[in-house]
């Protein structure tokens, strides 16, 4: 096989001179509520008109809302968040790139999966996807964020600070302030990164200490 790796053991890291045939097709799986759906703003937007109060993400630093300063606890936040969902609330890409970089993903080989844990808004979730024009080749609603752990895609991209345990190197966790604490193996923060650097990412079985 035509593959041009360079190895660097000082710096552990390694370059691809092109896209190889085993760093395509890979099945990829993106998560909606905090990584390309914006709910934080969406809900701060909300909770700020409804209590007259100035929060803003900073403020939700914390991924268990009910041990930031918004004095809301999880079972409030995720209803209203839901109800959102319910009333067809503006709710913005958290990265207005989105759908060019999955096109991008797309153009480089990949497959598209969207996958969700807030199931009971799963219809609200695919008119918002077919809304924003997210080109994808598979919808997935699950029931919490425990399944998310077992599910067999190639890559995760997702903001959930849970998942860096059971995922490792699969995961590439979106920067967010609820999850700045974590220790993640990849993580990014601006969504243009991720071409590049999915394109580079070896396989699960290959290069483990990566
Ligand atoms: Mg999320």
């Amino acid at each position: 096989m035509d593959v041009n790796v360079f190895m660097s053991p000082k710096w552990n890291f390694m370059v691809l001179d092109r896209i190889t045939e085993r760093h395509k097709n890979m099945n990829i799986a993106i998560d909606i509520e905090g990584t390309v759906a914006d709910v934080h703003e969406a809900f701060l937007q909300w909770f700020n008109t409804k209590y007259d109060t100035n929060f803003t993400i900073k403020d939700i630093d914390n991924w268990n809302i009910a041990k930031t300063k918004l004095g809301i606890t999880t079972s409030e936040f995720i209803e209203s968040l839901r109800k959102l969902w319910k009333q067809q609330c503006t709710m913005t890409l958290t990265d207005s790139n989105i759908p060019k970089i999955i096109d991008r993903l797309i153009d480089s080989g990949h497959r598209i999966y969207f996958v969700t844990a807030h199931y009971e808004v799963a219809p609200q979730i695919i008119d918002w996807i077919n809304k924003n024009r997210l080109k994808h080749s598979g919808f997935m609603a699950v029931k919490n964020t425990e399944v998310k752990k077992i599910l067999s895609f190639d890559l995760f991209i997702d903001d959930c600070p849970l998942l860096v345990e059971s995922l490792g190197h699969r995961l590439f966790l979106y920067n967010r302030p609820y999850n700045t604490n974590t220790k993640a193996i990849n993580r990014f923060t601006d969504f243009s990164e991720l071409t590049n650097r999915i394109n580079m990412w070896p396989r699960r079985g290959e290069n483990e200490s990566l």
